[in-house]
């Protein structure tokens, strides 16, 4: 990778910031001055210094966004724009990927990391990792649908669902408002369950994957880095 844009990508300011620095003969890589940015070097074992402090070069990105509506839980799609097309990371040396999907009309917590085994753990159905979800329904959630979500109901194949906790909000006779929180991912699966008993999704927010809530100052199509914090309650 070249020596610049590791330094920009660890915070060291913009390509011409870099430049700077780089023409001043304030980095080192293993021990040796370097001033031109287009050397290039392995972050993982090349020993890279600014005015003598170790550039510390994370090996894996942890994001959380908040997905808007009309975008694919993808890294490439032929039509649609990609929840990766909204990042602004140089992906010559991140190439996150969503883990797991939501579906394009579907808004709220997408986690992105190149950590696949984090990834693989948080979407193992062995884990029962919970994900809520806030839902606008149509029709009259009752508490006998509550009964039958706890208890689990029959999808549309015949697959009977695990436990799962809904939280009616506001059951109006128009519309309702739930939260539920399931511990599987099956594909569509919250509008589903409402299918199975006879109602429509017509709104879905994820709220948390895990221990990992949705920032509130996060508008959609914003993400940012989890904290360290964060990060330790995922692992
Ligand atoms: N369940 C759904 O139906 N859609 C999603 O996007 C996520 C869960």
């Amino acid at each position: 990778m070249r020596i610049d844009k590791l330094l920009a990508n660890v915070g060291f300011g913009s390509r011409k910031e870099v430049k700077k620095i780089l023409r001043a003969g304030a980095v080192k890589a293993n021990g040796k001055i370097v001033t031109d940015g287009k050397i290039h070097v392995d972050p993982n074992h090349d020993e890279i210094t600014v005015y003598g402090e170790t550039v510390k070069y994370k090996e894996f990105i942890y994001l959380m966004m908040n997905k808007p509506a009309g975008v694919i839980s993808a890294t490439e799609d032929v039509y649609d724009q990609t929840v990766t097309d909204l990042l602004d990371i140089d992906d010559a040396i991140y190439k996150p990927f969503p883990v797991g999907r939501l579906d394009k009309d579907t808004v709220g917590l997408l986690l992105l990391t190149n950590d696949g085994q984090l990834a693989h753990q948080l979407l193992s159905p062995k884990k029962y990792v919970p994900k809520t979800y806030y839902a606008v329904v149509r029709g009259t959630v009752t508490k006998t649908d509550q009964e039958q979500f706890s208890e689990g109901v029959e999808l549309d194949d015949g697959y009977v669902t695990k436990p799962a906790k809904l939280k009616i909000l506001r059951s109006g006779e128009i519309q309702s408002e739930i939260e539920l929180t399931i511990t599987e991912g099956k594909y569509h699966q919250v509008k589903r369950m409402f299918e199975a008993v006879g109602k429509k999704v017509v709104y879905l927010k994820r709220l948390s994957m895990g221990p990992i809530q949705l920032d509130k100052d996060l508008l959609e199509g914003e993400y940012r880095e989890l904290t360290d914090e964060e990060i330790t309650l995922l692992k």
